[in-house]
Formats: C-alpha cells, sequence, structure tokens
C-alpha cells in the first residue's frame, strides 16, 4: 500500500529513485507492480516490475510466499492485477539521480519522423548528441506531435543548471501547455517526477482548473490526480456529465479510457488510425523496452514498444453502451500486434483473452497458488467487472 508519493519522498531524500515511477502520485508500488507501469525511464529501465528483487505475497491459499525473479509466482505476477494474491512486502533497486532534470520539446509533423526518432533514442540512449535519460511525447493533434526529452543534469557535467531558476507547474503554469510553448526547460527532479499529476496530464480542464480564474481559487492542495479522480467517481456516480448532455441534445458519450502498446514501426499507423477513427486529442505517448518476456503480458524484449494513453469521452450516440470505439481499439491494438493495459475496461471474449494474455499458463499457476479459487480471476476482474 506503499505509494510512489511516500516511496518518492523517502527515496529522494536520499539522491534516489525507483527505477520507473508512474506519472501519478497515489498508485502504490503493489498496484504497479501487478498492474503495468511506464514512464518516461521505461525505454531503458522497463516495467516497475523489473526491478523487483524480492516480494511477499499472501496467496489466495492463505500462505505468504517469498517470492524472486525466475519463480512461477513472480513471473506469472505482473498484469495478474490481484488475482494470484496481494504483495505485502517488495525490495526493489533504486536509481542514483541528481535534482535537476533538462528537458528538450521538439515538435515533429510527422508521424512516421517521429516514430524513426524514437526507436533511434531507444537505441542509441542520445538525442542531439546528448544523453537522454527519460523520453515521453504528446501528440496533440493530427501533424502535431512533440518528443519531451529529459536528461538528468549532474551538478559536475552541468554546473549551470545549478544556477538557474526550474520552472514551476503547480502553480499557475500547466505543464502540458510549455510543450509547445517553449523548447527548453528546467525542472526539479521532484517536479519531474510529478509533472503529469498537478493535472492529471490534461484532464483537470473538464473541471475548469485550467482557467487562469479558476486556477487561481482552486487551492494548491486539489491540484493533484487523486482529487479529480475522486470528481470523476462522483459525476460517474450521479451522472452529471449524462444530464448536462441529454439537456443540451448532445449524444450519448462512450468513455474512452485505455493505455496501448505498439511497436514502434506501427506508431504512425497507429496515429492515423486513431484520428480517423477515435479522434480524442491529446494522446500521451511513452516509448517501452521490455528486458525480457513476461508469460502474462509478452513483450518482445528485442522491440521497442510505445504507450499511448488516451482518457476521455466520445460522443457516439445510443450505442454508446455497447462501447463500439473501445471495441474497434481492441481489434486494431490486436491487428498492430500491439497490448493493451487492463486497468480500465475491456470487452474481449473469453478465448481471445486467453490468447492475448495466456490463460493456460495463468490458470495454471493460479490453480497452485489459490487452489480453492477464493480470488477474483483475471478475466471477470477485467472484463465482467466483478
Ligand atoms: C485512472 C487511472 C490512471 C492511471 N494512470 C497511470 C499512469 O499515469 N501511469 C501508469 O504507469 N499507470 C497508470 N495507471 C495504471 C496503474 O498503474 C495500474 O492500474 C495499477 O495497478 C494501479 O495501482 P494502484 O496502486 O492504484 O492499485 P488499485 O487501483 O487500488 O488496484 C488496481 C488493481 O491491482 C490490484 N492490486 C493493488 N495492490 C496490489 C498488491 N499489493 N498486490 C496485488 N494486487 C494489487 C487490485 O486488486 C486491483 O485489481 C492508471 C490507472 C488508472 C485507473
Amino acid at each position: 500500500m506503499c505509494t510512489y508519493e511516500d516511496l518518492v519522498d523517502a527515496t529522494l531524500h536520499h539522491g534516489l529513485i525507483p527505477y520507473v515511477v508512474p506519472q501519478l502520485r497515489t498508485i502504490t508500488l503493489g498496484g504497479a507492480v501487478t498492474g503495468l507501469g511506464i514512464e518516461a525511464t521505461s525505454f531503458r529501465n522497463g516495467f516497475p516490475h523489473e526491478s523487483v528483487l524480492e516480494m511477499d505475497v499472501i496467496t489466495g491459499a492463505g500462505e505468504v510466499v517469498t517470492t524472486r525473479p525466475g519463480d512461477e509466482l513472480f513471473d506469472t505476477f505482473p498484469n495478474s492485477y490481484g488475482s494470484l494474491g496481494y504483495a505485502t512486502r517488495l525490495r526493489i533497486s533504486l536509481e542514483r539521480v541528481p535534482d535537476r532534470v533538462r528537458l528538450r520539446h521538439v515538435r515533429f509533423d510527422d508521424p512516421g519522423l517521429l516514430a524513426k526518432t524514437i526507436a533511434t533514442i531507444v537505441d542509441s540512449g542520445e538525442y542531439d548528441g546528448r544523453r537522454v535519460d527519460g523520453i515521453d511525447g504528446v501528440a496533440f493533434a493530427p501533424g502535431e506531435y512533440y518528443l519531451t526529452v529529459a536528461t538528468w543534469a549532474d551538478e559536475a557535467e552541468d554546473a549551470a543548471a545549478w544556477r538557474e531558476h526550474p520552472s514551476d507547474y503547480t502553480g499557475q503554469q500547466i505543464f502540458y501547455r510549455s510543450i509547445q510553448q517553449r523548447e527548453h526547460d528546467l525542472l526539479t527532479m521532484y517536479d519531474y517526477l510529478w509533472r503529469w499529476d498537478t493535472d492529471w496530464f490534461w484532464c483537470s480542464g473538464a473541471f475548469g482548473v485550467q482557467h487562469p480564474v479558476v486556477r487561481r481559487l482552486w487551492p494548491r492542495r486539489w491540484r493533484r490526480s487523486d482529487v479529480y479522480h475522486k470528481l470523476v467517481g462522483l459525476d460517474r456516480r450521479y451522472g452529471i456529465a449524462d444530464r448536462l448532455d441529454r439537456r443540451a441534445g448532445r449524444p450519448e458519450r462512450e468513455r474512452v479510457i485505455q493505455d496501448v502498446e505498439n511497436p514502434v514501426d506501427r506508431l504512425a499507423e497507429f496515429l492515423d488510425w486513431f484520428d480517423a477513427e477515435i479522434g480524442m486529442r491529446p494522446v500521451w505517448m511513452c516509448p517501452v523496452r521490455a528486458k525480457r518476456n513476461w508469460p502474462i503480458y509478452p513483450f518482445d524484449p528485442d522491440i521497442t514498444y510505445v504507450n499511448l494513453g488516451f482518457w476521455g469521452t466520445v460522443h457516439v450516440g445510443p450505442e454508446a453502451a455497447d462501447a463500439p470505439r473501445n471495441r474497434a481499439i481492441e481489434a486494431e491494438v490486436q491487428s498492430l500486434a500491439g497490448h493493451k493495459s487492463l486497468y480500465s475496461e475491456a470487452f474481449y471474449d473469453r478465448e481471445t483473452f486467453d490468447q492475448l494474455y495466456d490463460g493456460a499458463h495463468l490458470a495454471r499457476v493460479k490453480a497452485q497458488f489459490d487452489p480453492d479459487d477464493r480470488l477474483t480471476s483475471l478475466y471477470d476482474k477485467a472484463v465482467q467487472r466483478r
């Protein structure tokens, strides 16, 4: 239950951070290891579970098992979402970091060139002759893509970074807008880690918090993704947006909240398809390279994938309840040899799901560690919403 916010508070004090720090403060270490975390360091550090050295899992059988990489329970744990057991103690490796991060926001008009640049940076670890420590990007509109290339600014290598004033996006300025407005930036490591949390990427816009007047009045302690997340929960419970839509005569909305990963050489194809068929913007992009294959979320470690995150709604009309856009995304990702994260909603039939997430392997490991089937299965959790 240790959140990354608490974890970073403890480790950064010693000049250390987890190898991959998910963007949202309240994601827990256990949650990111059993789900899938991806962040700007994932192109070189993989997923949060790839820097776990050891963990204790309380299994469905009620036993506490200490498990390590190479054990069947450990290797099947990522993407199991608590269906095999609960991690109660984790030992992880940390990375030494300086306190400043230099950013370069690089614009691309052509998605093909964007994909090629990502592939080159991942392979070389450099951009324009300078080391790259973190990389993510935003597709703002068709023909308007940015990569944000981050370099840890070590005092010995870059003394100037310690004399300049770092930017602050926890006040009136908004991080995602800065990407379009400036080519270079400097942040503290702390602010870099939580740059996306303050405005929940761009989703705070739905609550008016990006309007300068509202922003000034909105308490600083509420500029956090978990606060917006709670507001979304209230909206869903009381159907506020749906009622407003009905009153205004707008078509019903379908929620499209997904993260998918496609091979980098299919990135341009996916972005073009997404623009034409779904039409939601912005889209977050983040390259990831797995260290090895994991049985129930198989990534080829020789291939660079790009995570694409899109979180919002699309007005689709009366068929919204059948989730046509979500289903189309699942089919498209499958045809591009990509993957879909299961943290949100999924609509696969049982056979397809078992094929994509190695249901046979998962069932075998579950039978071993949860012989009485006490824990809800992954299919029931992810697709049947149990
Ligand atoms: C709104 C939203 C935004 C997200 N944004 C990001 C993002 O920006 N970056 C990113 O990397 N990921 C993101 N994710 C994915 C997220 O990393 C995974 O969903 C992760 O599993 C969430 O962890 P949590 O600690 O919040 O767990 P919860 O949401 O509480 O639980 C998620 C699932 O994990 C299981 N679980 C939780 N803790 C444990 C444990 N200790 N052991 C075993 N199972 C456990 C729960 O049973 C549940 O099925 C997002 C998810 C959501 C819902």
